[in-house]
């Protein structure tokens, strides 16, 4: 994946991603449908001190902060019918126009970008649930470096990892490792002539071979270790296989050999559980709104698995923002969707890869984890965009329909989601979750719907 540096104000370098553009066309979606806006403790105060009547426009500018009903004892923006209460009709912020862009709270001048720490660098991540971002408008974000360096400089919106992620929870990786399987990883997600869908199941199975293939080695080997370096032969050799069919080291010989034709063979297979695929997607969607309700733990739990059962059944109905009523779920499959048109599939690339460099896969729990999920990421994004699509009266999903979905898919479940802290708070749901992962069908499940095309 090609990617420029520059240096962070300490001197550590500061990846930028190559093929995203980005500046702010002021369309004011960031301030709404977020479950908060954190106020850091040293703006609390300045901003309850502004007096209203110098917040022109603002739409309830009165105790514009309230502690947070998510997250106990911290300061949010009041929201208004699920927005910003300083923000004005015409969508932008009074407090930045009347006191200018420092005066917002730190989540609000950093957005759309988050940065990842680790032992390669600092990486700049952006948000797709941004307008701009989507639209993929403005100028290169690689060209925009001193601006970046300044806001990692100040943003909370980051997060420093120590350790490389594991593979599995069973096996431990090294940088180097970590880096030569986010290659092969992107290398899978840009194969030409291959369908999309089939490139993100892809890198599902290549995961599940190459966990395979390391137990395998490592049994054989007495290698039951906790050590990166115990399977590092293995893993050379996985990849090897993987690029050239180990028959000419150093070479590439591209992936109809080896190890990747097995692999796109293996995605190539048409099987898959519209069962399974239903009740996956019925239980992701309530995971969303579990935490939004608050309920107990007991009332949360049930309500995920009568999602879960009555999804397999194929009954219940899909309630999103923006949309203008419940869309029974038996309808979305009915849509057409043809995730490789050019325009559809340039921006699912876009993401996918953007996704890849942002370090998703390193905050995540561990590799295959975070490709498990990104699976379910990919179910709900075709049914959150026939939803849009049946909302406004289309039987085939557009590009605004997949841009709604993905800017929703990113905001409540992936960047800005709360994931970790409800499984935190409800336990259960990981292993719920563990449980949906390991099905034999579930990532063919995912990865297929039942479109017409
Ligand atoms: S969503 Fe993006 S483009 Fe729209 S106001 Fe926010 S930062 Fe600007």
């Amino acid at each position: 994946m090609e990617t420029s540096a520059i240096q962070t104000e300490d001197g550590r370098a500061l990846h930028l991603p190559a093929g995203q553009n980005y500046a702010c066309i002021q369309c004011g979606r960031s301030c709404g449908e977020f479950w908060e806006i954190l106020v850091e403790p040293d703006k609390v105060g300045e901003i309850r001190a502004r007096p209203s009547d110098t917040l022109a426009g603002a739409r309830d500018p009165a105790d514009p902060i309230v502690e947070s009903p998510f997250s106990p004892g911290r300061q949010t923006m009041r929201l208004v019918d699920g927005c910003c209460c300083l923000r004005t009709d015409a969508g932008l912020c009074s407090l930045h126009a009347a006191f200018g862009p420092e005066s917002k709270p730190n989540v609000c001048r950093s957005f759309p970008y988050r940065f990842v720490e680790t032992p390669g660098g600092v990486y700049a991540g952006i948000s797709f649930a941004c307008t701009a971002v989507l639209g993929n408008l403005g100028p290169a974000v690689a060209g925009q470096g001193d601006e970046l360096r300044r806001t990692h400089a100040f943003t909370v919106h980051k997060r420093a990892v120590e350790r490389p992620p594991d593979l599995t929870v069973d096996i431990p990786l090294d940088w180097a490792q970590y880096t030569a399987i986010e290659s092969d990883l992107d290398a899978l997600l840009t194969l030409e002539g291959v369908p999309f869908e089939e490139r993100l199941l892809a890198q599902s199975v290549y995961l599940g071979l190459l966990a395979k293939f390391l137990r395998q080695a490592r049994a054989s080997a007495g290698a039951e270790t906790a050590e990166p370096r115990a399977h590092a032969p293995a893993f050379d050799h996985f990849r090897r296989q993987m690029r050239d069919g180990g028959q000419a080291p150093g070479s590439d010989a591209g992936p109809e050999t080896g190890l990747w034709a097995t692999v796109r063979r293996i995605a190539a297979r048409r099987r898959h559980s519209p069962l399974l695929r239903r009740a996956c997607l019925g239980a992701a969607h309530e995971l969303r709104n579990v935490h939004g309700r608050r309920r107990g733990r007991l009332r949360a739990y049930t309500d995920i698995y009568t999602a879960y059962f009555l999804g397999a059944v194929g009954r219940g109905s899909l309630s999103l923002p923006a949309l203008a009523r419940p869309i029974d779920k038996r309808r979305l499959e009915r849509v057409a969707f043809d995730p490789n048109a050019p325009e559809m599939q340039a921006l699912l690339r876009r993401y996918f890869r953007h996704r890849l460099f942002r370090k998703d896969l390193v905050v995540a729990d561990d590799i295959q984890f975070g490709i498990q999920m990104q699976m379910l990421h990919w179910g709900l994004l075709q049914w959150y965009a026939a939803a849009y699509a049946i909302d406004g009266g289309r039987r085939a999903v557009e590009l605004e329909d997949l841009r709604e979905a993905l800017r929703y898919v990113e905001k409540y479940y992936v960047m800005h989601s709360t994931f970790e802290r409800l499984f935190g708070d409800y336990p259960i749901l990981r292993g719920f979750l563990d449980r949906l992962f390991g099905q034999p069908l579930y990532a063919f499940s995912m990865a297929r719907g039942g479109w017409v095309l």
